[in-house]
């Protein structure tokens, strides 16, 4: 499988060519990636047919486009079935890309249909960076409207915690920077807040965006939505985030899914606003996305104002996220019920 191999060894996959084949092979998969192998123009016709069954680590089970063409879904299949969900939205600066790190995830947040499955398998590093390739590749060929016709940003908030899969999401990132001309800047890796994982990123050489989903304030209340704050109380999560904004001098976000009833109270404000404001973090809030295994709802229009009134009252810098893809299932583990139902 070619994105299977470090890409610096492209030349074990072909032994029997010449050098800079392998040189010509790295631009079409890193570089100028196609969806297909019979487009890399410039290799013999031979060698693209005995290539192509080897070119992706997945197959294309659905696709789905949403807002006016601005969001693609793709729900891929491995060769062993496991199913992987990636996202690609468009803004007028940027094209963002939402990438999977897992099959399935052991996190079990109550609200993420993700969570609800359970964990499959890490994902191999080849396997995360080819979600990357693959929408350059679709780019190439249909970019979104008004933005930029490649991946100018990655966000690991598919399926998956990346940090419980931490060497190979940091050697995808390493190929991502190195092989794919991506800015560090522009990677965001996406914790449900396992410690230990975060202390480890301040040692990596990247100025990389962490993003802390906290969800609530309250112990109590978070280890019921998020129950690894069992493990990882919600005291050390914010003090490694804190380290995180001192020593790489990255702003934190703070990820907020609201749920009504359940964390949108004035006290869950006033206690993100005070921690916002103590680690000079972002906080972005987005209305959860409901699934058919949970009771969980979205906050109304109002209740979602007052929420983020109260948190910007308090001092606390935010952003309302767009819940973007609604109509095709976009959330996290969505697609994957939707495609197990069929
Ligand atoms: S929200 Fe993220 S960490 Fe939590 S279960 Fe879903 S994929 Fe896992």
């Amino acid at each position: 499988m070619l994105y299977l191999t470090d890409p610096d060894r492209l030349s074990d996959v072909l032994a029997e060519e010449p050098r800079y084949r392998s040189t010509q092979l790295h631009e079409w998969l890193y570089e100028h990636p196609v969806l297909s192998t019979t487009d890399m123009t410039n290799l013999p016709d031979g060698l693209r047919r005995d290539l192509e069954p080897m070119h992706w680590p997945f197959t294309l089970d659905l696709e789905q486009t949403a807002d006016g063409g601005r969001t693609v879904k793709w729900l891929f299949r491995c060769g062993d079935g496991s199913p992987v969900e990636t996202v690609l939205m468009g803004y007028p600066s940027r094209t963002t890309l939402c990438i999977s790190s897992q099959v399935g995830c052991a996190m079990g947040c109550t609200f993420c249909a993700t969570g609800q499955f359970g964990f499959d398998r890490h994902l191999e590093a080849g396997e995360i960076v080819a979600q990357v390739a693959y929408a350059n590749a679709h780019l190439r060929e249909q970019p979104l409207p008004n933005s930029p016709s490649r991946v100018t940003n990655v966000v690991f908030m598919g399926m998956g915690e990346p940090l419980a899969n931490y060497d190979r999401t940091m050697e995808a990132v390493r190929r991502m920077i190195e092989h794919m001309q991506l800015s560090a800047r522009a990677i965001t890796i996406s914790t449900v807040g396992l410690v230990p994982g975060m202390r480890r990123m301040l040692l990596e050489p990247w100025p990389l965006n962490l993003a802390v989903s906290l969800h609530s304030t309250i112990p109590a209340e978070r280890s019921r939505i998020v129950p690894i704050n069992d493990r990882y109380p919600i005291d050390d999560v914010v003090a490694a985030a804190g380290e995180y904004y001192r020593v790489k001098g990255r702003r934190v976000s703070l990820e907020w899914t609201l749920i009504a009833g359940e964390n949108d109270s004035d006290d869950e404000a006033i206690g993100l606003a005070r921690i916002a404001r103590d680690i000079h973090a972002h906080v972005n809030v987005i209305a959860v996305n409901p699934t058919p295994m949970s009771d969980d709802a979205p906050p109304t229009r109002d209740a979602m104002q007052r929420f983020v009134g109260m948190l910007r009252s308090k001092g606390a810098n935010v952003t309302i996220r767009d819940t973007r893809g609604k109509d095709i299932d976009a959330a996290c583990g969505q697609l994957r019920l939707r495609a197990e139902e069929r």
